[in-house]
């Protein structure tokens, strides 16, 4: 059976004298491109079902048609457009990844038992799952508004990173409670919620880090 083509899409300065607004996507099937090739496969923390490798472009020559767009330099325009998207999908990650951390960790506290008690029975287990609860309908109901809004085309740069910044803290705070849940066995890659928190992490980063999202955030508020 063939091989599916291998694409990617780069963003470059056709001129390096311009500054960030000069660049330019560009869509390549790599095949035997010369000046194409992969680097070292790097080794994370999480994500690790996720392959992320180093990608080198050495002197790779292009056809006009692989410019994505009718005109060159339009590349920061164009990312900025699949912003709000891409951040709000960000989002409900994070709800997904929440939802799944306290389902397996109510399995997980109904179950296990300490001091002749379900770990469930514990004032402070309830409170934890309790607030983890809140959070996710909290989180839900903002995407939820967010996401109304980008199918009517009123979905701000601000709100979708929002919708980012504090889906990520969220989905880093519930996995954290939920692996402390779990005590010593949340510590081992055989339950679920090690991979939940280690997963979690990178969401913080990734899409633009959650500093950037509050300056987008900030930004918004510092217009008269
Ligand atoms: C697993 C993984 C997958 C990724 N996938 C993709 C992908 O598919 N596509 C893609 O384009 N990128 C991808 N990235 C890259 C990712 O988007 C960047 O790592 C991220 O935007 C942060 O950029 P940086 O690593 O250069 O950090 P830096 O910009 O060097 O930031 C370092 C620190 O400085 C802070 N900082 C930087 N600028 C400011 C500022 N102005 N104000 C305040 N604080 C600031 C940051 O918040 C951060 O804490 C991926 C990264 C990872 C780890």
């Amino acid at each position: 059976m063939a091989q599916p083509p291998n694409i990617v899409i780069l963003v470059a300065k056709a001129d390096p004298g311009t500054k960030s607004k000069g660049v330019s996507l560009l869509i390549v099937e790599t095949g035997d491109l010369p000046g194409y090739s992969v680097g070292r496969r790097l080794k994370k923390i999480g994500m690790k079902r996720n392959d992320t490798a180093e990608l080198a472009f050495a002197d790779m020559r292009l056809a006009q048609t692989a410019l994505l767009g009718m005109d060159e330099g339009q590349g920061f325009y164009q990312l900025m457009k699949q912003l709000p998207w891409e951040r709000l999908i960000l989002g409900y990650i994070a709800l997904g990844a929440s939802q799944c951390a306290l389902r397996v960790t109510l399995e997980y506290v109904r179950e296990r038992r300490a001091f002749g008690r379900r770990v469930m029975d514990f004032q402070n287990t309830r409170f934890k799952l309790a607030e983890a609860a809140t959070r996710i309908e909290l989180l839900g109901a903002f995407l939820d508004r967010c996401l109304a809004d980008l199918e009517a085309g009123r979905l701000t740069p601000e709100g979708a990173a929002m919708a980012k910044w504090w889906g990520s803290q969220t989905q880093c705070d519930i996995a954290d409670e939920c692996l402390q849940l779990h005590g010593g066995y949340g510590h081992m890659s055989e339950y679920l919620i090690s991979e939940l928190y280690t997963d979690a992490r990178v969401q913080k980063i990734y899409g633009g880090t959650n500093e950037i999202m509050k300056d987008v955030i900030a930004r918004s508020l510092d217009i008269d």
